[in-house]
């Protein structure tokens, strides 16, 4: 009977397009990636040797050296492939921690191969697992079924170590890890009652195949410019290491004015950026010879994530990133100077859990201050700032629910009628927990949450229900002042919402003034002139606050409806330095050139107050008249002015 070797030539070709698969898609780096190599490799052997024997079969060859070897090679190859496989499994689970530990798994793991393998050494002598008999043919010596044996042994571990972490696949991996088994099995069988049907090998190189469509897949695991790890593959790892509760370190890179570089830099220079930043890691990582994964995540971001082994360097490695950071870069020669966090964690110590590793990570920069140095995750998370940030959204609808908002207002003088004619309605939280929290750290969550919009409602009912007061006509102030958020501008129904609730309280137009930012004109156009326009023609007015910082855009003061311009107080606080005091002088006499009536915030002295009334400056607010204060002290305040 003459062997059917069409089918190992098959195999030969599945083989080969793997091997071209992992060496055009660079699948070399990592445990399991090598594994899968091993694997095809073995395979690739397998099937030569096969092909080798079996010929040497069909030839009745008389050299029984060569055919003891090409047989034993078969088997031994034959034999290995399944334990490789199920290292395989192994790695992809990321769980060696768990069984490197353990005698028995181990003993599990390695004892059934070594006995296939010493007898296949010893077979020569002892003919126990195969011979050539005396018709010069192949013949299964008594012990032969040990090979069943032993593939059925690992056959038992690999299904249950990839039901139990089913958790850590899809389902299309989870299937096609698990089908090489049925598949195989089927093989052999039929083999065994046909064995001229050399069908095993071919099977084996379909499910690497299978393997390496699913599983092996680079495009979705690497990121193609830096040739990190993508984001996917970092939330992978860490899902795994939450669920292993392994323990790792993770150094944390967020460039914080990444988004403002790589908007002056544009695309490609951006990804020449990235892939500079990401080969200054690998460096460092290489230097130092430390166990770890560098992965990029998105949006300036780059995580390495350090094994235990390697923990010793891990503060070591985090101080030579945050130095190689710091330095500037230079990109097509533009010289950059990035604004890096560079933090440590440990895991699950210091975070427990994949989701709060992911809100910790993406609130780094918003949470604390700049520093410049290396940041331990530790600190960060007892860092009143930190949890703050975490706990603001519910502090907000305590207090919009409790009415723990309160409005203060801070007085503004008049310079040409020497009293106070107006006043800024600035808001203040007061928690249980965390005592005072400063207006900017909650108007910028409550913009992102949206609970700014109940905010703005609060401030201006409370405004309109004071200005509808007996006591606010005693106090002989012309308007109050408001601030409006860049969300609150971006809203469609502002103008309707803002003169409904002045209705309801009575409020003429001309007691209000509201404050608006350039950033707010910048970002809603349409829907902001819109609310500007219907307001303006209502009879409101509008100041622009924050004069001075940032980009200061002439092009909008002279095309927003304004009649009133507040210079903030870093613009203010510049007049001691020379050219700024002549950038300032410019500034408010093109300001009034323009008819805008100028408010100088900030004033802390009666030196600065002075300095800006003589330049015609008709308005003044600061602390050196009053701090922002509750409306009875407010009220008081106003009375003893008066008299
Ligand atoms: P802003 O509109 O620029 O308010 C002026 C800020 O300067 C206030 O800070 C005020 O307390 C402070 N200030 C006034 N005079 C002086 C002074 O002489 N020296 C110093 N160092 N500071 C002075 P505050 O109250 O912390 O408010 C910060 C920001 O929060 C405000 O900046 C405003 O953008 C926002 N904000 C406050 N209340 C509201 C509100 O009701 N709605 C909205 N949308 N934003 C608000
Ligand atoms: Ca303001
Ligand atoms: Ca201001």
């Amino acid at each position: 009977m003459t062997p059917i070797i069409y089918f190992d030539v098959c195999a030969l070709v599945l083989i080969a397009v793997a091997a071209f698969s992992i060496i055009f898609r660079k699948m070399t780096h990592g445990v399991s990636n090598r594994l899968f190599i091993l694997l095809v490799a073995v395979v690739f052997a397998d099937i030569v040797f096969d092909l080798w024997a079996v010929s040497l079969d069909v030839a009745r060859e008389t050299n029984l050296v060569i055919r003891y070897i090409s047989h034993t090679g078969y088997l031994v190859m034959r034999n290995v492939t399944i334990p490789i496989y199920t290292l395989y499994i192994i790695s992809l689970t990321d769980t060696w921690h768990k069984l490197k530990g353990r005698f028995v798994t181990g003993v599990f793991i390695t004892f059934p191969i070594t006995v296939v393998l010493i007898a296949l050494i010893l077979n020569p002598f002892t003919k126990d697992m195969f011979y050539i008999n005396d018709n010069l043919e192949y013949t299964r010596g008594n012990c032969f079924p040990l090979v069943y044996i032993t593939a059925l042994s690992y056959v038992g571990f690999g299904i249950y170590y990839i039901v139990r972490y089913r958790r850590l696949f899809r389902i299309g991996q989870f299937i096609s890890l698990l089908v090489i088994y049925p598949l195989t099995l089927t093989a052999a069988a039929i083999q065994l009652f046909f064995p001229t049907w050399l069908l095993e090998l071919f099977c084996s190189a379909v499910a690497v195949i299978l393997v390496a469509i699913t599983i092996q897949r680079p495009e979705e695991l690497v990121d193609m410019v830096t040739e990190l790890g993508k984001h996917g593959a970092y939330a992978d790892a860490m899902k795994r290491n939450f669920v292993n509760q392994k323990e790792i370190g993770i150094i944390l890179i967020n460039i914080s004015n990444y988004s403002s570089v790589s908007a002056m830099l544009g695309y490609d220079n951006s990804s020449k950026l990235l892939k500079t930043i990401a080969d200054k890691l690998a460096s460092i990582n290489k230097d130092m010879k430390v166990y770890a994964d560098l992965y990029y995540l998105d949006r300036g971001s780059f995580r390495v994530v350090v094994n235990k082994s390697s923990w010793d360097k891990i503060e070591r490695m985090a101080e030579a990133i945050n130095i190689e950071l710091k330095n500037s870069m230079v990109i097509s020669q533009l010289e950059l100077n990035l604004m890096a966090y560079v933090c440590v964690a440990y895991c699950p110590t210091d975070i427990s859990d994949f989701r709060s590793l992911v809100a910790f990570g993406s609130d780094l920069c918003s949470a604390v201050p700049y520093s410049g140095n290396v940041l331990k995750a530790s600190d960060v998370i007892a860092d009143r700032a930190f949890k703050l940030s975490n706990d603001i959204d519910s502090i907000i609808d305590d207090a919009l629910a409790n009415r723990k908002f309160s409005v203060y207002y801070q007085p503004i003088f008049s310079v040409e009628k020497q009293r106070f004619i107006s006043a800024e309605a600035l808001l203040r939280l007061i928690d249980d927990k965390y005592g005072f929290i400063p207006p900017d750290v909650f108007i910028t969550a409550a913009e992102k949450s949206g609970a700014i919009h109940r905010i703005g409602d609060y401030v201006l009912e409370e405004v309109c229900h004071f200005i509808s007061g007996d006591e606010f006509k005693e106090l002989g102030l012309d308007y109050i002042e408001i601030n409006l958020s860049v969300a609150q501008c971006m809203q469609t129904d502002l103008a309707d919402k803002v003169l409904q609730i002045m209705n309801k309280y009575g409020v003429t137009p001309d007691k209000i003034n509201l404050e608006i930012t350039e950033t707010a004109a910048s970002y809603a156009q349409n829907v902001m002139m819109n609310n500007l326009e219907k307001l303006t023609q209502a009879g409101i007015s509008f100041s622009l606050d924050d004069y001075g910082t940032g980009y200061s855009n002439i092009k909008s003061v002279a095309s927003l409806p304004i009649s009133i311009v507040k210079l903030d107080k870093t613009f203010v606080d510049e007049e001691d330095n020379p050219r700024m005091w002549i950038v300032l002088k410019n500034t408010i006499k093109m300001l009034k050139d323009m008819d805008m009536s100028i408010v100088v915030e900030g004033v802390e002295n009666a030196e600065l107050a002075k300095k800006f009334a003589d330049l015609d400056c008709e308005y003044i607010q600061g602390y050196y008249y009053s701090k922002p204060v509750p409306k009875s002290d407010f009220i008081t305040f106003m009375k003893n002015s008066a008299s």
